[in-house]
């Protein structure tokens, strides 16, 4: 049976956001050596926790719009145009791939992509914990699911995609 094209791209597109709001998370900890699951998410202005109502991807800076709800200091729009960026990014992945095996591969790619360019632009640096993860998730994914040949992979890895 055949999945229309939008059950696959509309849930991609609201994985993103939240994915997106992680991202953000690891763009602003992994550079300072901080751990992405605790301590939960604090104001980077006033330091207080932030709720669930805060943490709504996109929606929630424009329901504050966008100042912290406890200080009304105003929230950078890097998070919700991170959002909306991972968002766009799993679509455009979900509208290429489809409903594969190959999805969640492409969706990785596309997050370690904008964990790296993130960190980029805000401390011009990419993380080799960014790096570590993206190698190992990346060989985890072709682990579970290959397409081609794994001696394509390799020999992709060493000479680069054009080879095969
Ligand atoms: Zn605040």
């Amino acid at each position: 049976m055949n999945i229309p094209e939008w059950l696959v791209v509309a849930p991609a597109a609201v994985f993103g956001l939240a994915i997106g709001s992680f991202l953000n998370l690891v763009a602003i900890r992994v550079p300072k050596g901080e751990s992405v699951i605790s301590p939960p998410s604090r104001c980077m202005l006033c330091g207080h926790r932030l709720g669930a109502f805060d943490l709504i991807p996109v929606f929630g800076y424009l329901l504050l719009g966008g100042r912290c709800r406890y200080c009304r200091g105003r929230i950078s729009l890097a998070y919700p145009a991170g959002e909306l960026i991972t968002a766009a990014a799993f679509a455009v992945t979900a509208w290429r791939v489809g409903w594969t095996p190959e999805l969640p591969a492409g969706l990785l790619l596309a997050s370690v992509l904008i964990a790296a360019a993130q960190t980029d632009l805000r401390t011009m640096l990419i993380p080799d914990r960014i790096v570590a993860f993206a190698l190992g998730a990346g060989l985890a994914a072709r682990i579970v699911s290959h397409p081609l040949p794994w001696w394509e992979y390799a020999l992709g890895s060493v000479l680069g995609p054009e080879s095969c």
